[in-house]
């Protein structure tokens, strides 16, 4: 599955973010950096109106939301990069992430230490991100040392030698300017600051609905960089998994949100976007299902997160648009019209696509 890390450093609220995302409201979190020592992986379902309407179409029996995987990963500190603390550990962890949810601190608690003293959202930001930079930036010139004497490895030389000078300026990889051949040539090395990612604003209640000045300040910087951001309060989260629904309703009411402009949900469609993922189903009257995808997939590999043999012994896939499917009533009637399309294993799902495979074991 894809992987979300959730990074940041200590006391920020990352490990209470953590446990409401997963609802696991036993976990603890505790008033002190270094809490959380092993990654904890919880996985998060994928809010969609879509998979309802599906389910109601085909009156299934069963309905399966797609989730994501998050990665909760230990405090990142100063020095990480040199074995500060359990930076190494905690870089390897990012490493095996496909993107990352930086959670920034923007609220003001004196019962809540800060690893620096004092509150700063943006030095907190230039602290992680220089750490992921600089060991990117060993991992790139101990490759380039290798690559540079060999001539037929001349491209990947050029590629590092950009993500070394945009490093060495300070900025992330992902600002390099790379194109698709450079980024290829690249991959292997799995680079932190090449994996997309997200800021998340951590507010207090009473910032929920509006921001403040910290939260903007981190926006901008988002905004500059063509990269997201989203509020979200980790108290707030924390108290709403413990409520009814009824309860929550009132509570988000009072705080002037909802459910879906905020906090998790927003979070985790956040990442969703981030990660270039789409959406298709399958579905008939014993279960609706939705599943998860890069944008740009062909049908056979969308076919393989189901079962590995759909993907080795795909023949062709029996697919109608989630529009058409609606609009048509009834997979009769979208089949009547000619809606259902019989495409090979060059096909590029879209999001949204309802897909029948047929293959051979
Ligand atoms: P982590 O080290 O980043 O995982 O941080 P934790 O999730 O363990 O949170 C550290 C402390 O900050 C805990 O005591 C949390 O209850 C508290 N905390 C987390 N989010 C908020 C928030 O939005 N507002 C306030 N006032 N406290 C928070």
């Amino acid at each position: 599955g894809l992987k979300t890390g959730i990074v940041g450093l200590p006391n920020v609220g990352k490990s209470t973010l953590f446990n409401a995302l997963t609802e696991d409201v036993n976990a603890e979190a505790a008033n002190y950096p270094f809490c959380t020592i092993e990654p904890n992986v919880g996985v998060v379902s994928v809010p969609d109106e879509r998979l309802l309407k599906l389910s109601g179409i085909h009156d299934s029996a069963k309905t399966v939301a797609t989730s994501l995987e998050f990665v909760d990963i230990a405090g990142l500190v100063r020095g990480a990069s040199e074995g500060e603390g359990l930076g190494n550990q905690f870089l390897g962890n990012v490493r095996e992430c496909d993107a990352i949810v930086h959670v920034v601190r923007c609220f003001e608690d004196e019962n809540i230490i800060h690893v620096d003293g004092s509150v700063d959202a943006l030095r907190d930001i230039e602290v992680i991100e220089l750490e992921l930079a600089l060991s990117d930036l060993g991992q790139v010139e101990r490759r380039l040392t290798k690559v540079s004497r060999d001539r037929k490895l001349a491209d990947e030389a050029q590629a590092l030698r950009k993500v070394q000078t945009v490093l060495d300026e300070g900025t992330q990889a992902r600002f390099a300017d790379l194109d698709d051949a450079e980024l290829a040539a690249i991959a292997p090395l799995n680079l932190l600051t090449l994996k997309p990612a997200i800021f998340a604003c951590n507010v207090n209640d009473d910032s929920l609905a509006t921001g403040n000045a910290m939260s903007e300040a981190v926006a901008a910087l988002a905004t500059e960089r063509g990269e997201g951001s989203v509020l979200v309060s980790a108290q707030v989260e924390s108290e709403l998994v413990s409520l009814s629904p009824d309860d929550r309703a009132d509570y988000l009411d009072a705080l002037g949100v909802t459910l879906d402009t905020c906090g998790l949900r927003a979070l985790v469609r956040a990442a969703y976007d981030t990660l270039g993922l789409i959406t298709y189903y399958t579905s008939g009257p014993t279960e609706t299902r939705a599943w998860t995808i890069k944008d740009g997939w062909t049908a056979p590999r969308a076919a393989g997160v189901i079962h590995g043999d759909f993907e080795r012994g795909f023949i062709r896939a029996e697919t109608i648009a989630y529009a058409d499917l609606l609009q048509s009533g009834t997979e009769k009637a979208a089949r009547d019209k000619g809606l259902m399309r019989a495409e090979g294993k060059d096909y590029v799902v879209k999001d949204g696509d309802v897909m029948l495979f047929r293959f051979n074991v």
